[in-house]
């Protein structure tokens, strides 16, 4: 199925940040299936150039994405010498409304590539989370909900490969087995897009999610015995990204974990449950103040936001259906039930907004799950993820869960490799203690 181009695009190449290595790719997929001509930036390439370009006080994300852009510019005109035209190419840099500096950066991004003339007609898209990444601005209405559909499913499926990856990676038999496994339907499902996901057929999708959960399941030695659990909560890109957390998941596993990170698509169930929760009020806000075509208005968004839930929400399940029968994945958090979490603590709220809520409640369902630690993945300095260490680390304490702070800058801290053994000296005598019967919680 061959889709055009939308019009502001013809002609373009859309430069990707390369975020997470299953996300990214077959995100960039999706857009393919659109017409997009998009790419994979590659990563940590251009860190020194970013970060001289930025005055240190800016969250390391957005260091690592300017750094991205440049290198890949300065590389295309390397390679293209006078064919090189900037208006040639568009950066994909999303933002989010509320109190963070995220919704910055793509303006900051815009100063600097202003500063070298060369790379002044390179435009810059963004999808924002204060519309529940309504894609409208890159794609004809048409167009615009059939992407959104098709790039969440490559979210969820995404999600699907690291889980398997960190479900089956600590007890292959082969070593980089499973890797390979992953990579191969890494590549299979990015082809599949973009031959077909504008069609919105997602059973072939779903079907390779369940094969690979099968072929990765007999890859692992079954005698082994269960590792403790670590979960990962934090700041989506840090802790996706796994250049700017110094491949965190990898080391925990080479210390004797299995990790589970927080998914991207518990990230999009958070927008759009908050996108939700907004509707409500403004409804009843417009309802009381008798303000009848605000009250429409409001009545049409509380309706989309609700199918648009019910509609991801199903997807999810679906694509989870068709893999956990074959391995036993973790199941992704249930938003509205995380809520519940802080509703009983009180500590937090999600009206409060930011990450912190997401990732207080998150780590709190690890605990509920019995998982035997917790690690919270974030740039240094940042503010939701500060707030989160702030109120996670006492409460931790107080169930005798293992809790640790990895924040990130882009150097290398001489104190990392024996923070990490500590803590999973701490999580190993944990998991005796909870299978002993002598821990709660
Ligand atoms: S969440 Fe953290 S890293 Fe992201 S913009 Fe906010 S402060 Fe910066």
């Amino acid at each position: 199925m061959t889709v055009p181009p939308p019009p502001s695009l013809t002609g373009k190449t859309l430069l990707m940040p390369n975020m997470t290595p299953t996300g990214s790719p077959l995100l960039v997929a999706a857009l393919r299936a659109f017409g997009v001509n998009a790419v994979v930036m590659p990563t940590m390439n251009g860190l020194a150039l970013g970060k001289e370009l930025t005055s240190g006080k800016e969250c390391f994300p957005c260091q690592v994405t300017l750094g991205d852009v440049l290198h890949y510019l300065s590389q295309e005109k390397t390679r293209l010498k006078e064919a090189f035209a900037a208006k040639d190419y568009v950066y994909f840099m999303p933002e989010a409304g509320g109190p963070c500096r995220f919704g910055m950066y793509n303006t900051l991004h815009r100063i600097v590539l202003d500063r070298f003339p060369e790379f002044r007609e390179t435009s810059i898209v963004t999808l924002s989370t204060d519309d529940g990444y309504d894609s409208s601005a890159i794609f004809p209405r048409g167009s615009a909900g059939p992407f959104r559909k098709l790039a969440f499913t490559a979210m969820i499926l995404a999600d699907v490969l690291d889980r398997i990856a960190c479900r089956t990676r600590p007890y292959e038999t082969v070593p980089g087995a499973v890797d390979a496994c992953i990579s191969a339907a890494l590549d299979d499902m990015g082809r599949e897009i973009e031959a077909s996901g504008a069609s919105l057929d997602f059973s072939p999708l779903d079907r390779l999610a369940a094969e690979t959960a099968k072929k990765a399941a007999r890859l692992i030695d079954r005698t082994l015995p269960r590792r403790p659990r670590v979960g990962i909560v934090g700041e989506i890109y840090v802790r996706s990204h796994p250049g700017s957390n110094q491949e965190l998941i990898r080391t925990l596993e080479t210390l004797g974990a299995e990790v589970v990170n927080a998914s991207l698509t518990e990230w999009f169930n958070f927008v759009t449950h908050l996108n939700r929760r907004d509707a409500a009020q403004s409804f009843q806000a417009c309802f009381k103040d008798l303000n009848v075509p605000g009250l429409a208005a409001a009545a049409r968004f509380r309706l989309v936001s609700r199918l648009t839930m019910q509609w991801q929400l199903k997807r999810q399940n679906a694509v989870y259906a068709r893999v956990r029968p074959h391995l036993d994945i973790a199941a992704d958090h249930d938003v509205a039930h995380l809520e519940t979490y802080l509703d009983s603590e009180r500590l937090y709220s999600f009206a409060i907004g930011t990450e912190a809520g997401i990732s207080i409640a998150g780590a709190l369902a690890y605990a509920h799950d019995a998982f035997d630690g917790v690690v919270n993945v974030f740039p240094f300095t940042c503010m939701p993820s500060t707030i989160c260490s702030a109120i996670l680390k006492p409460m931790l304490l107080k169930q005798n869960i293992p809790y640790l702070d990895s924040p990130h800058d882009g150097s290398n801290q001489p104190n990392r490799d024996i923070t990490l053994r500590t803590f999973m000296h701490q999580v190993a005598r944990r998991a005796e203690l909870r299978m002993m019967g002598g821990s709660k919680g």
